[in-house]
């Protein structure tokens, strides 16, 4: 399959200005084609654009936006297994993975489409006038959520599928009804120029204007930054490193008219394992905890990188178990060489801190631009293997450079001396994505103040299972509090994901003629609806 070179402003090539490419992760190869880069013109253009036909289309049909994400999930199954097999080639991930990927990716796009044909998501309430009211009569005021306007998209490497050009970010704000820019994301550009083409047939399709979508591609940190700061960007949908993310914030924040960043950024997913469950099950939470670290090489921001528990002989004989089973895991294949290196040095710092002791030591497998002579051998590719280190509750709370994320296979377990360290560790953490407690009833009643401090802390709290694994569905929280997020109001997964692309208009005092059929008296869309304080799906 051809694969597109340049970047995709409303259904056009753009020629750009410069070059880039991608490398196999796995081999060091040079990939082909070379890419182009985008200019700042083509920024400009792709935001103008984008801007106009938010301008002529700034309410499109609910049925219009579903028939559009519907028509992005098919044209995507049509790229087949072409895609799959680009998307490999570029993030070393493998072909049954990417597989499944692709399928939660169509899945989120049908979740949208469903959600917009129900279209109660618009929150529509009314509350009529009343003209009789002493000393002042009451208008009639009618409220709804509207498309905020033209959405800038910046995925992220680790989901090359699902959170990435067509990704959740992708899917909320168009189900809002919001124009999309994305910004490609360096390290899979063959993978984003193929969705991308599947994304221009679908907008052709459902009928709207070109504008309605644009990628841009390039390597360089100004192009995004330019989006960001473009006058015609409404909202951004980020996912990826703090340092980007926050990046973006700041000059988000910046703008003479500062808009919203959803940032969706890393996270350490802290697990407590409770003196209960170590006694019950200790073994079975060691190799659970395994396979969640080391699944897809550690590279999942719900990976699990701190491990609390009481000191004991059971939480020793749980060390001893964890470290064997880390041990024994196979290394992978990371996703670039930037990750790797980020890895192998998040890993040797941690190695470095006083007071830290290694269970498993991290082998690294250093690829073309390699680390220090001593942490590779002569294996091509960017392969690392799992850590797992130990350190005591006081050390965890003395040393602040162990509250951070490390992307990739490693872990530290903290033993603490007592439940209160626990909970002085536990409120000492920043904002989480996720937060896991392994325990029995009697734990749970026990620690009930760990429970409350986890809730402030975290967007999702596990019991008894394990944080990798983010189900795509309508009860989901897949964000929490900074530096988890920049906003720890709402999500990037699941339906609430489309509220960041929206914004609440009331209307006074208008002619049913002239409202939205949302808030129009009959409620010809049929949806759910708050009638003075009751939700109904009557007329008025
Ligand atoms: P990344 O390096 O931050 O890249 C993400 C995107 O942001 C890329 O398109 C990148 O473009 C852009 N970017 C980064 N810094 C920028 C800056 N200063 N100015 C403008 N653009 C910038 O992240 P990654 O390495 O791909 O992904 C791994 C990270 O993502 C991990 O920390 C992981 O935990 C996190 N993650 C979070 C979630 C979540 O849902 N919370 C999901 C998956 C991954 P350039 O490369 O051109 O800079």
């Amino acid at each position: 399959m051809q694969i597109p070179t340049t970047s995709l402003i409303a259904g056009e090539p753009a020629a750009g200005a410069g070059t880039f490419h991608a490398a196999n992760p796995a081999t060091g190869e040079r990939l082909a084609p070379d890419f182009c880069e985008a200019s700042a013109a083509d920024v400009d253009r792709a935001m103008a654009l984008a801007e106009a036909a938010f301008r002529a289309h700034s309410r499109p049909a609910a049925e219009q936006v579903a028939l559009l994400l519907d028509a992005i999930a098919d044209e995507i199954e049509r790229l087949g297994d072409a895609l799959l097999e680009r998307a490999s080639a570029e993030t070393g991930l493998p072909l049954a993975r990417l597989a499944g990927e692709r399928g939660r990716t169509i899945a989120q796009l049908k979740m949208f489409s469903a959600l917009v044909r129900d279209g109660s998501w618009v929150d529509a309430t009314i509350d009529g006038a009343l003209p009789e009211r002493k000393p002042l009569p009451k208008p009639d005021l009618r409220r709804m959520l509207i498309p905020i306007g033209p959405v800038v998209v910046f995925g992220a490497s680790n989901f090359p599928l699902a959170f990435s050009v067509a990704g959740g970010d992708t899917a909320s704000a168009f189900a809002a009804g919001c124009p999309v820019v994305v910004k490609g994301h360096p390290a899979h550009p063959g993978t984003c120029a193929l969705v991308a083409g599947a994304i221009g047939r679908a907008v052709e399709r459902a009928g709207l204007p070109a504008g309605w979508f644009s990628l841009i591609q390039g390597a360089q940190l100004e192009t995004g930054q330019a989006l960001v700061r473009h006058p015609a960007a409404r909202a951004v949908g980020f996912t990826g490193s703090l340092r980007g993310g926050r990046a973006l914030f700041d000059a988000a924040a910046a703008r003479p008219d500062p808009i919203p960043v959803y940032a969706e950024m890393g996270s350490v997913n802290p697990v407590f394992v409770l003196p209960g469950a170590l006694r019950a099950r200790g073994a079975e939470i060691a190799e659970g905890l395994t396979g969640s670290i080391t699944m897809g090489v550690g590279q999942f921001c719900t990976k699990p990188g701190l491990v609390f528990g009481v000191k004991s002989d059971p939480l020793d004989g749980f060390a001893q178990a964890l470290a064997a089973k880390i041990g024994q895991a196979a290394p992978g294949t990371m996703l670039h060489e930037g990750i790797r290196r980020a890895f192998e040095a998040g890993v040797a710092r941690a190695a470095a801190t006083e007071g830290v002791a290694p269970l498993a030591p991290a082998l690294l497998h250093a690829g073309p631009a390699a680390g220090p002579e001593s942490t590779r051998n002569q294996e091509p590719g960017t392969s690392a293997a799992a850590a797992v280190y130990r350190a005591d509750g006081a050390t965890f709370l003395a040393q602040r450079a162990l509250h951070e994320e490390i992307f990739g296979p490693a872990a530290l377990m903290v033993a603490c001396g007592a439940k209160e360290e626990l909970e002085a560790a536990a409120e000492a953490l920043e904002g989480q994505l996720t937060a896991t407690v392994h325990g029995t009833a009697e734990d749970l009643a026990e620690f009930r103040a760990l429970v409350a401090i986890l809730e402030r802390k975290a967007g999702r709290i596990v019991y008894n299972g394990f944080p990798t694994g983010v189900e795509v569905c309508p009860a989901m929280v897949h964000g929490g509090p900074y530096p988890a997020t920049t906003d720890s109001r709402t999500t990037s997964v699941g339906t609430l994901a489309i509220a960041r692309f929206a914004r609440p208009v009331c209307y006074q005092g208008f002619p049913q003629e002239a409202l939205p059929p949302e808030l129009q008296d009959g409620n010809p869309r049929g949806i759910w609806r708050t009638v003075d304080g009751e939700l109904t799906r009557a007329a008025v």
